[in-house]
């Protein structure tokens, strides 16, 4: 069958970055129109990945003939390092490197020493991560440990390897996904967390097999919605199992007892067994929307911010980079972007129609924008 052909231009039109002023919480660092500071980035290094999984990157649309993002159109290391920077001076702590798959990225672990030598605000170290389909997790773990990656979250969708293998849509084995979970523990990169998008219908008979492998080993296993992002994936409402069902599901077996969250803006609700058998999270982005206290702004892999994962448009920062901004007109961009910011999707999923995206465009992909 011939590929689907997506206008991709349209797909990822930009807005202009909006110029200064903006506004500044009491601390002087950034608050956007409803309150919420920005402390978290996350990064796509790239649009490409070796994976198809259904719920993201479905072989019909991303097939021989897609075309991915040329060389010269991905921020340079140089480039996302200096925004990164800036972002940090406006109050981000935490970095998280995604993608597409990150690990393709040529030389990924130089960037990662990079961004390691970045401070927050006031001077800490960066919080840096990266999440991963975990494929080249065991050639790469040592070298991400050595250049200052912290830790890793790996995606993995079911235990049984023929479930996964048709998940992965490339026939890639389980068997090579934990080898990789445990080149990352030996290395150091945890705790890890390990993300399963639990599909009604399709893996969420392997809820429980998943929990039961996955305790008592210190990974922290956390079960994501199956959400309305892109365009591409052919979401329903009746393929989301609400996470009330899996925590259901697993307290029959094994009971739970609620955590309080780690940190403010945390988008996983974290459940302890109550035998002391380790933690899970409940990722709960379409039941229980979150958005109230969402801190996360997104960079593009060419380098267009997104200020909501279900955003249809970014700002253009590559053309502020490569049009010879200053530092001072970049942050102030940002600065600019944030500080107008309001959306809350999640929140108002339920009241919108079926196509919530602005008239003409479509919602951002999330192999493009990163999870
Ligand atoms: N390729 C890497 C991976 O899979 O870990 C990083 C990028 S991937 C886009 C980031 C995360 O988004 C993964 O954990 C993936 O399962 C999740 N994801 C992708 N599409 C999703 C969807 N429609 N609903 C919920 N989560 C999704
Ligand atoms: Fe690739 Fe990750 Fe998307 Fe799967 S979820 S297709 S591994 S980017
Ligand atoms: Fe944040 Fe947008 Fe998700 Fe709400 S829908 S939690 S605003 S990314």
């Amino acid at each position: 069958m011939a590929d689907k052909v997506f206008p991709i231009a349209d797909l990822r039109s930009a807005l202009p970055a909006p110029p200064a002023p903006f506004t500044a919480a009491p601390n002087g660092l950034l608050s956007d129109r409803l309150g919420r500071p920005l402390r978290d980035l996350r990064i796509s290094v790239t649009d490409r990945c070796n994976f198809r999984c259904g719920y993201c990157m479905p072989k019909e649309v991303f097939g021989r003939n897609y075309q991915f993002l040329p060389q010269q159109a991905l921020l340079s290391f140089e480039e996302t390092t200096r925004l990164a920077r800036l972002f940090a001076a406006h109050g981000v702590r935490k970095l998280r490197l995604t993608g597409g798959e990150p690990l393709l990225r040529k030389n990924v672990e130089t960037l990662v020493g990079m961004l390691a030598a970045l401070r927050t605000a006031d001077g800490e170290p960066m919080d840096l991560t990266l999440t991963t389909n975990a494929s080249l997790l065991s050639r790469k773990a040592q070298a991400l440990k050595d250049a200052g990656l912290q830790r890793v979250t790996v995606s993995l969708d079911a235990i049984d390897d023929a479930v996964f293998r048709r998940m992965n849509d490339v026939d890639f084995a389980v068997a090579d996904v934990l080898a990789g979970i445990e080149a990352a523990q030996r290395v150091g990169l945890g705790p890890i967390k390990v993300n399963m998008v639990v599909r009604r219908g399709t893996n969420d008979h392997e809820i429980l097999a998943m929990a039961r492998h996955f305790r008592g080993t210190g990974v922290v296993l956390r079960f994501i919605e199956y959400m309305d992002v892109g365009s591409t994936n052919g979401w329903r409402m009746d393929h989301v199992l609400p996470s009330a069902e899996v925590l259901a599901r697993i307290d029959a077996e094994h009971p739970l007892e609620p955590l309080a969250p780690s940190q403010p803006g945390e988008t996983a609700e974290r459940w302890r067994y109550r035998d002391g058998g380790g933690e899970i999270g409940l990722i709960s982005s379409v039941t229980q929307a979150f958005c109230g206290d969402c801190n996360r702004a997104r960079l593009s892999t060419e380098g267009k911010l997104f200020l909501c994962l279900f955003a249809s448009r970014g700002h253009d920062l590559r053309a502020l980079l490569r049009g010879g901004a200053t530092d001072e007109a970049l942050s102030a961009a940002i600065g600019g972007a944030w500080g107008a910011r309001d959306d809350r999707y999640s929140e108002l999923r339920a009241q919108l129609p079926a196509d919530a995206a602005e008239p003409g465009f479509r919602k951002v992909e999330m192999h493009y924008i990163g999870g």
